[in-house]
C-alpha cells in the first residue's frame, strides 16, 4: 500500500470519554508527524461525539476522521475493524498507532491482519530518525533487551503502552478539521463485543491498585483483596501466576507481559518482586509490600514493607479502615 506521510492515532473512547492513552499517543504522534513533515490525524469512532472530536484537536491532531453511528454505542469489534480498515485503505497513513489497552490490542491485531501489515505490540518507545525511518522499541527476552523494530509493510502499525508517552497540554487555540465519515455497518456478533465490555478492567488508569500474587492460596482469596480495594476505591491487580492458574483475568495482570501501571499507591500482597513484575509497576508513586519473606526482592523497591502473612495483615487493614471511617 502506498502511503503519504500522515501519522494516524486511533482515539479510544468509552461511553463518550477519550481514554488518556489516546492523548499520550497524540503527543508523540505530533512530534513524529512534524519530523516526517506530514499531518497528524486521529480516528474517532463513537456516537454523538462531535464535541469530543475537538478535544483531539486541542491535544495535537490536525484532523479528526469522525464515525458517528448508534451502532458504536456498543464496543462492536467487527464494525470498528471494518471501518478502520476502510479508512486506512482510503487515507493510506504512513503510521497507525493504537493504545496497548485490552481494546487496542484486540482491534489492532484484527486491523493489521485485514490489511496484511505488520504490528509491533506493546511498544515503550517510538522514534523517527533524520531519514524518516520509523523505529518501534519494545522490551524483549523478559525485558533484558530493548528490541528496535522496523516494519516494511504499510501502514507501520504499533500498539503503545500506557504512560510511556507524554500528552500535550490542552490548547483550545489549536485549529484543525473534523471530517465526518459515513459508517458502514456490517452484521456482527454483538454478544461477543458485549462480553468483552463486561470483562474489561482498565487497570492502567487506576490510582490505587491492590495486587495479589502466588502468596494467595486459592482463587477465592482474591475476594479478600477485593474487599480492601472496595474500601479504598482501588482496582485489583495480579502477578502472573494467579492469571496463569485462571484465578483472575489477564486484564488484571501487571508486569512485562501484562499491563504497565503507574498508580499513586501500589500494594503488593504475596508478590516476590520478579523483574518481570517490577517492569510493570516500578514507576508507581508509592509501593507497599506485604510478604512473609523479609528477603523478598519486592522490599528493595518498596517504600513501605510489612513482613507478615497477608491473611493476617489484610483483614487487619480492612478492620482498621472500617473503624477509622465509622
Ligand atoms: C517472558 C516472561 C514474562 C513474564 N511476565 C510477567 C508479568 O507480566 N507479570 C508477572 O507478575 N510475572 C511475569 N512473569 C513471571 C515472573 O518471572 C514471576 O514468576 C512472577 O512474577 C512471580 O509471581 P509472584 O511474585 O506472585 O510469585 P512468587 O515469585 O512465587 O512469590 C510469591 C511470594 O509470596 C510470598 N508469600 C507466600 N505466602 C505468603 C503469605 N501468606 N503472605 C504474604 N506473602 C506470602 C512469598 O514469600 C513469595 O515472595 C513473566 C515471566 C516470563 C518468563
Amino acid at each position: 500500500m502506498k502511503s503519504n506521510q500522515e501519522v494516524m492515532v486511533f482515539a479510544e473512547q468509552r461511553e463518550g470519554e477519550i481514554n488518556s492513552i489516546s492523548y499520550e499517543l497524540l503527543g508523540k504522534g505530533r512530534e513524529m508527524a512534524d519530523r516526517l513533515g506530514g499531518d497528524l490525524s486521529s480516528l474517532l469512532i463513537g456516537h454523538e461525539m462531535a464535541d469530543t472530536a475537538m478535544e483531539l484537536i486541542y491535544h495535537g491532531a490536525d484532523r479528526v476522521y469522525l464515525y458517528d453511528h448508534a451502532i458504536f454505542r456498543d464496543l462492536d469489534l467487527l464494525n470498528y475493524k471494518h471501518n478502520v480498515v476502510k479508512l486506512v485503505r482510503e487515507v493510506k497513513p504512513e503510521i497507525l498507532l493504537l493504545g496497548a489497552t485490552h481494546w487496542g490490542r484486540s482491534l489492532g491485531a484484527r486491523v493489521a491482519t485485514a490489511l496484511g501489515t505488520g504490528l509491533t505490540a506493546d511498544c515503550t518507545g517510538l522514534e523517527i530518525d533524520h531519514s524518516g525511518n520509523f523505529t518501534q522499541i519494545r522490551p524483549a527476552f523478559s525485558g533484558n533487551v530493548l528490541a528496535h523494530i522496523r516494519t516494511k509493510t504499510k501502514p507501520q502499525m504499533a500498539t503503545v503502552r500506557y504512560k510511556v508517552m507524554k500528552s500535550l497540554p490542552r490548547d483550545t487555540n489549536r485549529k484543525g478539521e473534523i471530517i465526518r465519515k459515513n459508517a458502514e455497518v456490517v452484521p456482527s456478533l454483538l454478544t461477543i463485543a458485549r462480553k468483552e465490555r463486561l470483562e474489561e478492567v482498565n487497570i492502567a488508569d487506576a490510582e490505587v491498585i491492590i495486587s495479589g500474587g502466588a502468596g494467595l492460596k486459592k482463587a477465592e482469596d482474591f475476594s479478600l483483596l477485593a474487599d480492601l480495594a472496595g474500601l479504598l476505591g482501588a482496582t485489583v491487580g495480579s502477578s502472573r501466576p494467579p492469571v496463569d492458574s485462571s484465578w483472575i483475568g489477564k486484564e488484571h495482570q501487571v508486569g512485562f507481559s501484562g499491563n504497565t501501571v503507574k498508580p499513586k499507591i501500589y500494594l503488593a500482597c504475596g508478590i516476590s518482586g520478579s523483574v518481570q513484575h517490577l517492569a510493570g509497576m516500578r514507576e508507581s508513586d508509592v509501593i507497599i509490600a506485604i510478604n512473609t519473606d523479609p528477603s523478598a526482592p519486592i522490599f528493595k523497591i518498596a517504600d513501605y514493607g510489612i513482613v507478615g502473612d497477608l491473611y493476617e495483615v489484610v483483614p487487619k487493614l480492612i478492620e482498621k479502615i472500617k473503624r477509622y471511617r465509622s
